[in-house]
């Protein structure tokens, strides 16, 4: 493995799905933490926006190439959001467990009927952090928001983010079957498609 491409995310759990994804392109995938650079600013109202600041942000400090993803839930009850506030709905630090509990207080009144959500996710690659031309490719994943968590499995809002068709949370589903439906595995098979045509 000659070439390397930086991980422009500290968030262990979502980094490992992304490093699953990416291991057909046989390159060296670095977590930019492995590199000594922090979290970037995420100051955009889209993911697209987002997504990229976080991947120029990784190309400037290495100088390689960077792939970074913004993601986030979007409740159709709700207008969209938390959407890219979603890391940080229940305020600051970050938590996934206060999140949860925010968006069940949120959709306390709520119906099931009136519960539909769907997971986006954008990603970015930029081969250098004045790159011109960046790769973007996006994703969705349609569930419905359950009343109380299910499962231990995934990250974030996934206990509460049903899956009608499977019976299942996204928490119960293994780490393989998750990658094979979710926003961020439909998002990588699209940008791996677009790296064929246009590779590093
Ligand atoms: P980001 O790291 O700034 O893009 O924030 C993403 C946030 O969206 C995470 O902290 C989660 O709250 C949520 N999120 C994104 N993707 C997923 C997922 O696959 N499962 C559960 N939550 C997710």
């Amino acid at each position: 493995m000659d070439k390397k491409l930086v991980l422009a995310s500290n968030n262990a759990k979502k980094a490992a799905e992304m490093q699953a994804l990416l291991a057909p392109l046989g390159l060296e995938i670095v977590p930019q933490a492995s590199l000594g650079v922090g979290e970037a600013e995420e100051p955009h109202v889209t993911f697209v926006e987002n997504a990229l600041a976080k991947a120029r942000h990784a190309a400037a400090a290495t100088g390689l190439p960077a792939i970074a993803d913004d993601s986030g839930l979007c409740v159709a009850a709700l207008g969209g959001a938390p959407g890219v506030h979603s890391a940080r709905f229940a305020g600051e630090p970050k938590s996934d467990e206060r999140n949860n509990r925010h968006l069940l207080e949120r959709l306390a009144a709520v119906p099931e009927s009136g519960r539909g959500a769907w997971y986006y996710c954008c990603l970015a690659l930029v081969r250098h952090a004045d790159d011109p031309c960046p790769l973007i490719a996006d994703g969705q994943w349609h569930g419905t928001v359950l009343a109380a968590p299910r499962g231990n499995g995934g990250f974030g809002y996934d206990p509460l983010f049903w899956l009608p068709a499977l019976q299942r949370s996204a928490a119960e589903l293994d780490a393989a079957h998750k990658n094979a439906l979710s926003h961020r595995g439909g998002a990588m098979r699209q940008l791996l498609r677009l790296l064929r045509d246009r590779p590093l």
